[in-house]
């Protein structure tokens, strides 16, 4: 047999066994199902949406809507790969209004379970319905306007998915969290739930304050609304609203933190960041917020195509999105100090209100609002303006402008920081999830054992390997901005005569560019500041101010 023979053939997947291979990316779980239905139904328009569940949901999942429905015609269409009604051309992409768009939820789901779909849009007269049994059958069948999929026996064809399922209460548990999640995106629909037939949900629609309190209420408890801050910022192209955890109020865990960006939940290092920022300080070592918040935004600065399960989010202008909730949360926490605490007219500011149960809003003007939201930063840089070329900030206090080198600010920054916490040894470590493993040059293993006192003095927590890599179980917090593995290895490129000092950290940080997302610029720029003002012009080279002459010349007049 020649060599040739032997290499596989190569062969197309089958519709069905691609489409179970795609069904892994989306299809986790009964809760991951459910899921998909519910932003179908939403799409769709419905005002109400009911959900039924066996066994957690392992045996059974119903979703019914009161939609706009599909047309019998086009019913076998919708479980198909690759169909969708909801955009047609790549343009779409950019500016999306759906929570659907990839057109796989239904063909990845049916093909890993026993299914039924009825659908009767408005203008049809007979609802239709398709069974797995036969695909292509329509069959007529009398139904309210709107849809109803049946899913039974869900991985009842992939058994290897179906062990990883859990214990009936933890897989109606996700269930049920998916639910609650959808249900505070959408205060307008009515989500109904049902477990092995008991009512366990019961949301009625609302469409006021009132209701939408009372919803949150619902979901997230009690006392979190009774000891949250209302509060709706709207900035020029954006808006933030929802409910904040004072800071007396704090959780064991991140149970109860609910972001959406236009309407859809999201998990984001910027957002996530922006918010523990904003209650840096105010909360309790461990402990954490909890918040309901919704950030509208035009949906041509995300992009949301950047995972299959569409929970996570790609933003044109991260920095501006961050600091505008970091701000806006800091403002409203701001506001709420202790003798503010009662509701009244005088205590409503800029959006903010301390939630009392069920008392309505009262808001300002949005021009008010703004008006004030631009006054707050009182340092000498003012507001930050834009980042320019992803390095410098362009920062603007009434007539005056300025241009602030972050590369250069954020190395100085740190290492001064460093330094002054390794005088009065108060540098703090920051465990690492999953400890880094690096390989290193002979160079770099010769000069670890010169470094490594200092750099564990610095905060770094490292151990050589017997087979002669490094293990990075720590850093200091404060070079979470940068990548741990090129700091260390940087580090250990220092000759080993030289101790490590201010100056050369400093160059090691400069040389690496930090993750700017992660910089609380606003802490820098007042650190800028300061040290301005006692004149020690630590950071003089990090700034300048714009002069006409400046603009000016860039203009080329
Ligand atoms: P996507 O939501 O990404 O478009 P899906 O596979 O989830 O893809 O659904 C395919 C299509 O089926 C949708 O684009 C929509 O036209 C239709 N559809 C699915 N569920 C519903 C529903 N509950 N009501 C109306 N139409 C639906
Ligand atoms: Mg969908």
């Amino acid at each position: 047999m020649s060599e040739v023979d032997l290499l596989p053939n190569i062969k197309r997947l089958p519709t069905q066994l691609a489409n179970q291979i795609a069904a892994g990316e989306v299809i986790e779980r009964p809760a991951s199902v459910i899921k998909e239905l519910i932003e179908n139904a939403l799409d769709a328009q419905a005002s109400r949406v009911d959900i039924e569940l066996v066994n957690g949901g392992m045996e059974g999942i119903t979703v019914s809507d009161d939609g706009h429905g599909i047309h019998a015609k086009e019913l076998s269409l919708a479980i198909s790969r690759h169909a969708t009604s909801k955009i047609d051309s790549v343009e779409d992409l950019l500016n999306l209004h759906s929570l659907g768009f990839r057109g796989e939820a239904l063909a990845s789901i049916c093909s890993v379970s026993e299914w039924e779909i009825i659908s009767r849009p408005q203008a049809q007269e007979q609802a239709a319905k398709i069974t797995y049994l036969m695909p292509d059958k329509i069959m007529d069948i009398n139904h309210a306007q709107g849809t109803r999929i049946s899913i039974k026996q869900l991985f009842c064809n992939t058994p290897a998915r179906r062990k990883f399922l859990r214990a009936e209460r933890t897989e109606y548990r996700h269930c049920e969290d998916v639910i609650k999640r959808m249900a505070l995106a959408r205060f307008d629909v009515a989500f109904y739930l049902k477990h092995n037939d008991r009512q366990t949900l019961k949301l009625q629609a609302v469409s006021d304050d009132t209701g939408r309190s009372r919803r949150v209420a619902q979901i997230c408890g009690e006392n979190f609304i009774k000891q949250s801050i209302v509060i709706d910022y709207p900035h020029s192209s954006m808006r933030l609203w929802g409910w904040l955890s004072q800071p007396e109020y704090s959780r064991q865990s991140t149970d109860l933190q609910y972001f959406y960006i236009n309407g859809r939940i999201i998990r984001d290092r910027v957002i996530n960041h922006a918010i523990r920022l904003a209650y840096q300080h105010l909360l309790p070592p461990g402990r954490h917020a909890a918040y309901v918040l919704h950030l509208e935004i035009d949906p041509a600065v995300v992009d949301v195509n950047v995972h299959p399960t569409k929970y996570e989010a790609r933003f044109r202008e991260s920095r501006i999105i961050h600091d505008f909730i970091s701000r806006s949360i800091r403002d409203a926490i701001h506001q709420t100090s202790p003798d503010t605490y009662k509701f009244n007219q005088q205590n409503v500011h800029n959006g903010v209100y301390i939630n009392q149960g069920t008392q309505t809003h009262q808001h300002k003007s949005i021009a008010e609002q703004q008006a004030f939201y631009q006054q707050t930063t009182q340092s000498k840089f003012g507001d930050i303006l834009t980042i320019v070329d992803d390095c410098f900030a362009l920062t603007q206090q009434q007539q005056r402008l300025f241009l602030i080198d972050l590369k250069a600010a954020a190395a100085k920054w740190v290492s001064t920081q460093l330094f002054t916490g390794l005088k009065t040894k108060q540098i703090k470590s920051l465990p690492l999830l999953i400890p880094q493993r690096l390989t290193l040059t002979k160079q770099q293993a010769a000069n670890f054992s010169r470094h490594n006192a200092e750099l564990t003095r610095l905060g770094f927590e490292l151990s050589l390997t017997e087979d002669e890599s490094l293990l990075v179980r720590k850093v200091p917090s404060l070079t979470q901005c940068y990548e741990s593995t090129s700091l260390i290895m940087n580090l250990l490129m220092l000759s080993p005569v030289t101790n490590i000092s201010a100056e050369n950290l400093n160059a090691v940080l400069f040389d690496l560019i930090p993750d700017y997302t992660m910089l609380d610029l606003n802490i820098m720029l007042t650190a800028i500041e300061s040290s301005n003002q006692q004149s020690t012009d630590e950071f003089a080279a990090c700034w300048r101010e714009i002069t006409t002459a400046d603009l000016g010349n860039w203009l080329g007049e």
